[in-house]
């Protein structure tokens, strides 16, 4: 019997980037193993195209990614062996689209507020040099931050219960409403865990058997936890699990998030399986 390819989708802010500073360096370890092993790290990202590049590059990653919460899946141009369908071809990549288009998403959001009087305010509302302060991006990442093409990203005033009545006028319009760790977000019908079922799809096809590993933080990456054979989730202090989590097989959860507690749970994936 031939060994399943593992296949690792991440997340990127709070996982594998830590959470104030962006930086990777801790993970650097576990990195190099994934690298010698030709083990692919599939970045899964509510973040930018631009902004995901940006990161590739710095970790020398040529492999598939997922932007902004599912909306697009890159595929560099002859990665996989086989034809497939796809919506678009743009530069060297192949895009699988699920997003909607980004204008129609902000006006909804702009409708949105208009309706519920919220002081609500989306990322095509701030400046760069906004963004640099909220997120203590660096003005050049903050404006790759600002080429959006499938997601809204927005700060709401208020709590639990502004957040409730958000969410259901989203789902009014056929919208996803989503939580991120540092934004909310609008988009489409889109998420992480329909775009990781098509790559998991595209990469069976041409290995004939994997064994899917999703890390994350957040939220927003539950629906990836839940479609991958081995989920972990980085809990944040005093955090509780996610319920959709509790009875998920194969679950393991590290305390931590940040690229220090990536790189010990990637540490431990690869000694559990033996590679
Ligand atoms: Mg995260």
């Amino acid at each position: 019997m031939t060994i399943p390819k593992l296949v690792l989708f991440s997340d990127l802010d709070g996982s594998l980037l830590d959470p104030k500073t962006y930086s990777f360096k801790s993970a650097l370890p576990s990195l190099s193993i994934l690298k010698f092993k030709r083990i692919p790290l599939v970045l899964s990202s509510s973040k930018t195209r631009a902004e995901i590049e940006w990161y590739r590059k710095r970790l020398d990653n040529h492999h598939p990614f997922v932007s902004e919460n599912g909306g697009g899946i890159f595929i560099p141009e002859n990665y996989f062996s086989f034809s497939f369908s796809y919506d678009q071809k743009r530069e060297r990549y192949l895009v699988i689209e699920l997003g909607q288009c980004y204008p129609c998403i902000v006006n909804i959001l702009k409708k949105i507020k208009n309706e519920t009087g919220f002081e609500i305010k989306g990322f095509s509302e701030m400046t760069e040099k906004e963004l640099v302060s909220i997120c203590g991006l660096s003005e050049e990442v903050a404006r790759l931050a600002k080429k959006r093409e499938y997601d809204e990203p927005f700060l709401l005033e208020g709590g639990e219960e502004e957040i409730k009545v958000i969410k259901k006028k989203i789902e009014e319009k056929g919208l996803y409403y989503s939580w991120g760790g540092r934004f909310h977000h609008l988009m489409g019908k889109n998420d992480k865990g329909k775009a990781i079922k098509i790559l998991k799809t595209l990469y069976k096809k041409e290995f004939s058997h994997i064994t899917s590993i999703g890390i994350g933080d957040s939220l927003n990456d539950l629906p990836m936890l839940l479609e991958v054979d081995y989920p972990i989730f980085l809990r944040k202090e005093k955090s509780s699990l996610p319920g959709a989590l509790s009875f998920k097989k194969n679950l393991k959860v590290i305390q931590g998030t940040g690229p220090e507690a990536w790189n010990l749970a990637i540490l431990d994936v690869i000694r559990d399986h033996h590679l």
